[in-house]
């Protein structure tokens, strides 16, 4: 497994040397400024107390307070939440909003935890990083294995310590408690906006029909597999960690979702053609999207993709290494500092709405959403062009240059 860490400062450095920016300040970039590590005991529902380890890492907060997801999952590990919280930096400065970086984690397999045990250890989090995170610090969202439900029970424990209702110190809330329309939807929305005006500013040349094949089948890779699905593409292929289903003919994503609510996973689901997570990455799709980990196409496997066009919605899905073998095959990188601002996106949305009293209608989030999506896109194809580069360092030259302008400003050190 690659050190999702070391990739992002490794494609920093790549980047920094194209736009020849100053060392010093790559040099501030590339560390994170504050590292929180927590302990948590909670008494679990047979009575024992266990103990786990919680992360919040600050990358940036150069442009703004820091902003990004938590996860709950058992391999989570402080290498990870900071490459994380240093694609947040630069995600939020791609897309434009006032936002730095930031990302949390806990070492949990959430599936084995009950309701109850499950909000213990999220408002055990906050009482341990209470101090250094709130509306105009740092604002938490959803990331993998974490829902809205659990983000009402981080606004709540905040709100009780802080001595005051404070919807906006996290995202990703239901609407009832203060949350976003189209937050649920956003990150693939974001990613359908990009892609689609990708395909029409770069003219490339594809069927009417696109094939597309999608690997997680959860708030990223559902919705995009939903969204596509309706706006005429063929999904043939979706995966969740326990394995995924392929038909050449078509997937209808919202049948698929009903099945796994009933069957819990993929695999557990009967009569359906089944396919590896490994052998989906590497199907003859027009678009690629993996929408779970980081690191699933590395150098091992990627000169065995045969996609066109792969749209990043996980973070950190393909490694430095295997970028270079997919750019020698002429595979497009859409990459996921871009291709999955849409969360962030709307997150900045929810927060100002909460910040300001005011709600926004769907129509209103979902045109928001696409001017900025659209910007990105667009800023970040002409600057590949310009640069001679990929849409990854082309993302990555934008985002540092804003990011170093503000350090200029405030200073570093
Ligand atoms: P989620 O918890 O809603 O869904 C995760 C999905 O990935 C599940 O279907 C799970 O079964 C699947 N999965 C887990 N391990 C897997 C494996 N080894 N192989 C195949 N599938 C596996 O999480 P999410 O919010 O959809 O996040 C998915 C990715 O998208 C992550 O990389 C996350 O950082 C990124 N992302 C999410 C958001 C957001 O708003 N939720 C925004 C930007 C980026």
């Amino acid at each position: 497994m690659d050190n999702p860490f070391l990739n992002a400062q490794q494609d920093i450095d790549a980047a920094a040397k194209i736009g020849r920016f100053d060392q010093e300040l790559i040099k501030v970039l590339k560390v994170p400024e504050r590292i929180l590590q927590v302990a948590i005991p909670i008494k679990m529902d047979n009575g024992n107390l266990k103990i786990f380890h919680g992360y919040r890492v600050q990358h940036s907060s150069a442009r703004g307070p820091y902003k990004g997801g938590i996860r709950f999952h058992p391999q989570t590990n402080m290498d990870e939440v900071k490459a994380l919280a240093t694609w947040m930096s630069l995600k939020c400065a791609v897309i434009d909003i006032p936002f730095g970086g930031g990302k949390g984690g806990i070492e949990v397999n959430p599936k084995e935890l009950s309701e109850k045990e499950t909000e213990c250890l999220t408002r055990g989090y906050v009482k341990k990083i209470f101090d250094f995170v709130g509306p105009e610090k740092d604002i938490p969202a959803p990331d993998v294995y974490t829902t809205p439900q659990i983000m009402t029970w981080y606004a709540d424990e905040y709100s009780k310590l802080a001595k005051k209702k404070t919807p906006a110190c996290v995202t990703g809330k239901p609407i009832d408690a203060g949350g976003s329309l189209g937050r649920d939807t956003a990150t693939a929305r974001g990613g359908q906006f990009v892609l689609e005006k990708f395909l029409q500013i770069s003219k490339t040349r594809i069927l009417t029909i696109k094939t597309v094949a999608v690997q997680g089948f959860g708030n990223a890779g559902a919705n995009i597999a939903k969204l596509l699905h309706s706006a005429g593409y063929k999904v043939v292929a979706i995966s969740d960690s326990s394995g995924g289903t392929i038909n050449k003919n078509g997937l209808n994503p919202s049948e698929l979702l009903q099945l796994k609510k009933k069957y819990k996973e993929i695999s557990n689901i009967k009569n359906i053609q089944r396919i590896s997570n490994e052998k989906l990455l590497k199907l003859s799709v027009d678009v690629l999207i993996p929408a779970a980990l980081e690191d699933v196409i590395s150098e091992k496997n990627a000169d065995k993709i045969k996609a066109k066009i792969i749209l990043e919605l996980a973070n950190g899905p393909v490694t430095p290494e295997a970028d270079k073998i997919l750019a020698g095959k002429k595979i497009i990188v859409i990459p996921d500092i871009l291709a999955s601002a849409g969360g962030v996106t709307v997150s900045y949305f929810e927060w100002f709405q909460n910040m300001k009293k005011q709600k926004w209608t769907k129509k209103q989030i979902d045109k928001k959403l696409m001017t900025k999506m659209d910007a990105a896109i667009i800023a970040v194809y002409s600057a590949s062009k310009k640069f001679k580069c990929s849409l990854r360092q082309a993302a990555y030259i934008l985002a540092i240059k804003k990011i170093i302008d503000s350090m200029k400003t405030k200073g570093v050190s």
